[in-house]
C-alpha cells in the first residue's frame, strides 16, 4: 500500500472505514434514512457557512459540476467561464453540452483571478445567467479569491457556480457571506473520505431560476431538481449509496470536531512551500497558492515520470503528475484533509530530497529540515 500524498483521493482514516462496514439498511424504505442524509445535508451546510439546503449526490465530484450545469443552463443561455486553469476551463464543456454558450474570460494560468479585472470586464459586459469559477484549480494548485469574485458577479445579477471541491475544509468557504449559488464539493479531497460522493449547496436563487425554466433539464441523473421535496415525500430520486453516506458522515463528524483544520493547513502548506523554494526548487505559480496543494516545476535534467517513480518505488509514497496542459511539467504534492499532517509531510520531504538527490539533482538546503524548522518556529 502506498501513502497516497496527492491532490485527491487522500488518506482515509480508520473511522471512515469503520463507518462503512455498518450494517445497511433499505435506505429508500427505512425513514430514518431520510434524517440521517437530511442531518448529513445540514451538516455540511453549517460547515460552509450557508442555511441553504445541501444535497449529496451519488457520484464523483464531477457530478457535482455537471448537474449544476444541467440544472441552470437552457439552451442560448450565456454562461461566463472563469478560465485560469485546466478545470476553469473545462466548465465550459459542461455549458455547452446543456446548449449553453460558453463565453470565456481567460486569464494568466499563473495568476489568480483580479477582481478589479474582472470588475472592468463585467462594466462592459454583464449579460449571462450564470458564470463559473474555480477555488483551487487543482492541476497548477492555483487558489482563486472566491470571497471577492462572487460578491462582484452577485452585483451584475449573475449567478455563481463554485467548484471548491480540491479547497473546501481545507480553506475556508462562507456560502452565504459570498453569495455563492451552487458550491460544489466531493467526498474524496480534503474531507478524506473515499471517491464516490459529490455534495452541492443550492440557494434560494438558484432553486428560482430552476424553477422559471422554459425548458425541462436535459438530465435526470444530473438534475439537482429531481432531489426537490425529497424529505416531505420520502422519496429519493434513486437508492442512495448508504454506505459512502455513512463514510462521509464519519468524515464530515472529524471536520466539525477539528477546530485546527484551516489552520493545520496554512501551517504545512506554507512550511512545505518555504522548504521547496529554500532548496532551490520553483513553485509553479506565481501567487494564489493553495494550502491544500503545493506545485512545483519538475527541475531541469530530470523528468516528471522519475521523480514519481522514484517515490513509489523507492519510498512507497504517491505523489502526482498533472495533466492537459501541465502534463509532465510538475509535481503535486496533496497535503489536504488527513495528509495535512506533520509526520507524513516530514517523510514526504524527506523522500523527495533523497529522490531529488539520487536523480542528480543539488538542492540549496535540505528539504526535511528547512520544513521541519520553519513548523519547530512557531
Ligand atoms: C478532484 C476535482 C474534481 C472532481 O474530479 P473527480 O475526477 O470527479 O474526482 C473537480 N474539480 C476539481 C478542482 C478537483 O480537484
Amino acid at each position: 500500500m502506498y501513502k497516497i500524498m496527492t491532490p485527491g483521493p487522500t488518506q482515509v482514516s480508520e473511522n471512515v472505514l469503520k463507518a462503512r462496514s455498518l450494517p445497511c439498511t433499505n435506505p429508500d424504505l427505512d425513514l430514518s434514512f431520510y434524517d440521517f442524509y437530511k442531518e448529513t445535508c445540514e451538516l455540511i451546510s453549517r460547515l460552509v457557512g450557508t442555511k441553504n439546503e445541501t444535497l449529496i449526490l451519488g457520484g464523483e465530484g464531477i457530478l457535482g459540476l455537471e448537474a449544476s450545469c444541467a440544472s441552470l443552463t437552457e439552451p442560448g443561455d450565456r454562461v461566463l467561464v472563469l478560465d485560469n486553469g485546466v478545470f476553469g476551463k473545462g466548465f465550459a464543456d459542461f455549458v455547452t453540452m446543456y446548449g449553453g454558450e460558453a463565453v470565456y474570460y481567460t486569464t494568466d494560468y499563473k495568476k489568480p483571478l483580479d477582481p478589479e479585472a474582472l470588475e472592468a470586464y463585467l462594466k462592459q459586459d454583464h449579460a449571462f445567467k450564470y458564470a463559473t469559477l474555480v477555488h483551487c484549480d487543482t492541476p497548477s494548485g492555483m487558489l482563486n479569491p472566491i470571497h471577492k469574485l462572487c460578491p462582484l458577479l452577485k452585483k451584475y445579477g449573475i449567478l455563481t457556480v463554485v467548484d471548491s471541491v480540491s479547497a473546501m475544509f481545507g480553506e475556508p468557504v462562507q456560502v452565504d457571506e459570498s453569495g455563492i449559488d451552487l458550491l460544489c464539493g466531493g467526498s474524496q479531497k480534503a474531507l478524506s473520505a473515499p471517491p464516490g460522493l459529490t455534495f452541492v449547496t443550492v440557494s434560494r436563487q438558484a432553486r428560482e431560476a430552476m424553477d422559471r425554466r422554459r425548458t425541462p433539464i436535459a438530465s435526470f441523473y444530473a438534475s439537482l431538481k429531481a432531489f426537490e421535496g425529497y424529505y416531505e415525500k420520502k422519496w429519493f430520486p434513486y437508492t442512495m449509496p448508504i454506505s459512502d453516506i455513512y463514510g462521509l458522515r464519519a468524515a464530515l463528524d472529524q471536520v466539525w470536531e477539528d477546530r485546527e483544520m484551516i489552520s493545520r493547513h496554512e501551517r504545512i502548506a506554507s512550511a512545505c512551500r518555504g522548504a521547496l523554494t529554500r532548496a532551490g526548487l520553483r513553485l509553479h505559480t506565481l501567487g494564489g497558492y493553495s494550502n491544500t496543494v503545493t506545485v512545483f516545476d519538475v527541475p531541469e535534467g530530470v523528468t516528471a515520470e522519475a521523480i514519481l517513480e522514484g517515490m513509489k518505488a523507492e519510498h512507497n509514497i504517491m505523489l502526482a503528475g498533472s495533466f492537459d496542459v501541465l502534463s509532465g511539467q510538475v509535481i503535486r504534492i496533496g497535503h489536504m484533509g488527513n495528509n495535512a499532517n506533520v509526520a507524513d509531510m516530514t517523510e514526504t520531504m524527506q523522500a523527495l530530497e533523497a529522490v531529488l538527490k539520487s536523480l542528480g539533482m543539488e538542492l540549496r538546503a535540505s528539504l526535511g529540515e528547512v520544513f521541519g524548522e520553519s513548523l519547530g518556529e512557531e
